[in-house]
This record gives C-alpha cells, structure tokens and sequence, in this order.
C-alpha cells in the first residue's frame, strides 16, 4: 500500500464544477487583478476570521511582511517569534530591516513559550510574531495580556491555523493583525501561491491595501512606496469554492487525528499531539515525535508512506541567520523537538485504512530491533 504525504483529488472533485463555471467567468470578463472574486473572497475571509477586514496579497510570506511594514517597523527595531517555525516567519522581518529575536517553545504544543519570551522584551521590541504551529493557536491571552502591557504589536502567523477557534474565537480576530497563507498544502489551499491579512485595524488594513497595490490611493496617485503583492481573482475562484467546505474538512482532519492517536496510544516511544483544553487543533500537520526519527523517516518512505519533517533545523541553526549569533544549545526544547518531530500524512479524504497502514508501519518500524537498539 502506498499513503501519499497529502492528496487533494477527491477535495478538487467536490468543488470543480464551481471551480470551473467561476474560472470561465474571469477568464470572459478579463479582470484578472483585485477582480470581482479577489473583492469577495476578501469579503467573504474577514467574515469567516469574525474580523473587519481582509487585504487578499502574494502569499503568506508577504502577507507578514506587509503586515510589518504597515506597523511601520524597521532597521533598529526587535521583532520576537519562536525559532521553531517555518523560516518565513523570520524572513518577513529581515526584510524590513528589523531583527529577528527567536524564543524557545513549549515542550506539549511546540508554541511559543510566553514566559521566556517575557525575559526577551526590550525597549526596542516592536512586535512579537506568534505561531499557531501546526493548526493549534500559541497561548493568545497571556501574549496579548504582556504586548497590551508593554505596548507591543501582535501580529499572528496563522498560515497553518484557518478556522482554528481559540478560547471560543476563531483565529484571525486574536492580535492585531493576522497572515494567513493559500500556498496549495496549507489548510485553505490555493492552487498557486496566495495570501491574507485579516484585522480590525482600518488604519492597518488601509495601509496594507496601499502597500500591496504599488502604494497606490487610486489609479494614478501614489501615496507611499508600496509593492506588487495581490492575490489573483483566478486564485479567489479556487478559495471561494473552497471556504464553505473548511469547517467540514478541518473536522474531518481533527477525526483523522483522533483515530491516529487511538491507534497509537500504546506504541512505546511514540507521543502524539497534546491539545489544549481551551482550544481546537486544525491538524494542517499532523506531528508526531519519535525516537530515532531519521531511521523512522527513511524506513517510512520505503514502505510507500509520505511522510516529511517540521522542521528538522530551527531557525536560530540555519546558516541565513548564523549573522545572528546563536548557536546549538540557545533553544534546547526546539532542538530537542527537532531531532524527534515527523510529520504523518493528513489530508481530508484519507482513508481509515490508509491511517491503519500508517500506524501498523510506524509500529513495527519503532519497535524494531534496530530502532530500539
Ligand atoms: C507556509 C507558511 C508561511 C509562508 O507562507 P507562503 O504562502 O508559503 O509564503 C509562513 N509561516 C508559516 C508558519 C507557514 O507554515
């Protein structure tokens, strides 16, 4: 049997005649650029965030790093997030001239650790960029509780978290602004790359709307230095036929996730996710730990199984941040979680059979001789 990492066939076949009957319907009209669909995905995104408003951009890199760059931060300034996390996340602030602060995360969530970012805040702390890794949202009450102290930022890095509820609110309406990514495998995927910033900001949202659109305050009269970052109506096509399916499809991911844990629970040397009482897991990824994980990984691929790793290297070990200084040992939960994380094939349509073989595998390959020797 062979479990592909992720296959969005049968999610594809439940939308195409929306999908196609909407793509003829721009390609006819021509408005491929902030077109009808861009409007009212945006439209319809900010409702579905239970937020204000939505800036459809590039992709979820750029929604940040415009999200940044409407905060107006810059060369000097200190933004913190947690140095396990995809490398965008601290990308987004080397490119507004800003520095990266990483922050070490919790053991059970791989979150930010909101205690040892405390020790990290300086007077140059602009804004602290919170990841919901994997589906699941950081600890958002005491972070935003500490930036509300210190008058500091949030600006939530929810690419991997739509439609994730925190403490009875859906994420996106947490902090002050909000990016999301459509990059194909995210939650929301589209079928290209594709991003949003969400907020209840209008002085963020009309500054975002400038700066994606060259700078522009209408056609020909340009009010600041902005960029060309729009999320195509072709991709809004995709997303609006996708949005009214998220819910569903998110729980049929957390189903997944439940049986996976069931079948895994007394697999020795195995810990599955942890999810927070006060919160809802989206399982964009599903993580699980192991030992021996570089074994595990490369016997998992020669029995037919997908299976990837977030991530191997965290950020404050990878060579474009070696400029920074850190070095192994700064973060020891991040590396720790590094050397033992292994991501496992989730997607909406897979099959309780597809999770049996899995799991029957990860078993037999974890309590192998040569695993536990
Ligand atoms: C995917 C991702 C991004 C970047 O989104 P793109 O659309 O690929 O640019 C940023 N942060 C995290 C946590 C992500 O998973």
């Amino acid at each position: 049997m062979n479990v592909p990492f992720l296959d969005f066939r049968e999610q594809y076949y439940t939308i195409k005649d929306q999908i196609d009957v909407g793509l003829k319907k721009v390609f006819e009209r021509g408005d491929f650029i902030l077109g009808q669909e861009e409007k009212e995905f945006e439209a319809q995104f900010a409702q579905y965030c239970d937020a204000q408003y939505a800036v459809g951009v590039n992709s979820g890199t750029d929604a940040l790093y415009l999200a940044l760059a409407a905060l107006n931060i810059g060369v000097g300034d200190e933004v913190i997030l947690p140095c396990f996390t995809f490398i965008a996340t601290a990308l987004c602030v080397s490119y507004t001239g800003a520095t990266p602060v990483f922050v070490d995360i919790e053991e059970e969530t791989y979150n930010i650790n909101v205690r040892k970012l405390k020790s990290l805040i300086t007077p140059k702390t602009k804004a602290i960029i919170p990841v919901h890794i994997y589906g699941q949202a950081a600890n958002m009450k005491e972070i935003m509780d500490l930036a509300r102290q210190r008058k500091i930022t949030v600006v939530e890095d929810a690419a991997q978290a739509h439609g994730a509820v925190y403490q009875g609110k859906k994420i996106g309406s947490l902090g002050d602004v909000a990016c999301f990514s459509f990059y194909p495998t995210k939650g929301l995927g589209a079928f290209g790359d594709g991003g949003m910033i969400v907020t209840n900001d209008q002085k963020i949202y009309e500054k975002a709307n400038m700066l994606r659109d060259y700078g522009r305050k209408d056609r020909y009269d340009h009010a600041i230095k902005g960029y060309n970052s729009r999320l195509d109506t072709v991709q809004a096509v995709v997303l609006l036929a996708k949005l009214p399916h998220l819910d569903e499809w998110n729980r049929m991911r957390q189903a997944h996730a439940a049986y996976y844990c069931e079948s895994l629970k007394d697999v020795d040397g195995v810990r599955t996710p942890v999810i927070q009482g006060d919160r809802t897991h989206v399982f964009q990824t599903f993580a699980v730990r192991v030992p021996h994980r570089n074994k595990v990984c490369e016997e998992m691929k020669k029995r037919g199984i997908g299976v990837l790793i977030h991530y191997p290297i965290p950020l404050h070990l990878q060579e474009a941040y070696a400029e920074l200084g850190y070095k192994k040992g700064d973060f020891p939960v991040a590396e720790h979680v590094a050397d033992e994380i292994l991501s496992l094939p989730m997607f909406p349509h897979m099959t309780k059979d597809q999770i049996d073989y899995v799991c029957e595998t990860l078993k037999e390959i974890v309590l192998s001789p040569s695993c536990k020797g």
